[in-house]
């Protein structure tokens, strides 16, 4: 990994660098990781609020604790849900951080991979602005890429990537077949990771 790529603070927090600038929202939705617990796994996920707007501001409101009974676009519905990812990356591929990677974000819900449950306790959230049917930009895709090659260099426990769907398959779609994990496979490989991609694209 070049030294100018972008890596992140003693308290888990990406700076940005040269080919990555990361903006820094402190969600109150988190907290700690079970002891000696480290990243592991990322957990891809798609959303969009409401589904299908981009460019909103209701994903940030969402993981700021700031919906409310009176928030529009049938949001109140979700006024008090206690929901965050450690990162959000827009469809201009700006990213934004709202979880250290140290502590753990509310993002997977009841999940399992591989056997192992809570995957909340063990992974890094990444939430790509989108929904299921339509595709992720490539601006998105860029952006993903670098800050796996930063998780990547910041956390060798990291030995996987998957979608929520995959992890919770009774209850998400999330990132959707728009997602197109062929596409990462070649980020992963531009950045020399060798993280396994579950499931293995085609
Ligand atoms: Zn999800």
């Amino acid at each position: 990994m070049p030294e100018s790529a972008a890596c992140f603070s003693d308290q888990g927090w990406l700076y940005s660098g040269p080919d990555l600038s990361c903006r820094w929202r402190h969600s109150p939705h988190h907290n700690a990781r079970p002891q000696g617990c480290g990243p592991q796994l990322v957990v891809i996920h798609g959303i969009s609020l409401p589904a299908g707007d981009f460019g909103g501001p209701w994903v940030d409101t969402l993981f700021m604790h700031g919906l409310t009974a009176n928030s529009p676009h049938g949001l109140s519905d979700l006024a008090g849900l206690e929901v965050s990812a450690h990162f959000f990356i827009n469809r201009e591929g700006l990213l934004t951080q709202y979880v250290s990677i140290h502590d753990r974000a509310w993002h997977a819900g009841v999940s399992v991979f591989e056997g192992r449950h809570n995957c909340n306790d063990f992974s890094i959230g990444i939430e790509l602005e989108g929904t299921d049917s339509i595709p992720y930009t490539a601006a998105q895709m860029l952006t993903l890429g670098r800050t796996c090659q930063a998780l990547a260099h910041d956390s060798p426990g990291i030995t996987a990537v998957t979608g929520h769907s995959m992890i919770a398959p009774d209850r998400k779609t999330d990132p959707g077949p728009a997602f197109d994990w062929k596409s990462l496979a070649d980020q992963l490989r531009l950045h020399g990771i060798s993280w396994r991609i579950v499931p293995t694209p085609a």
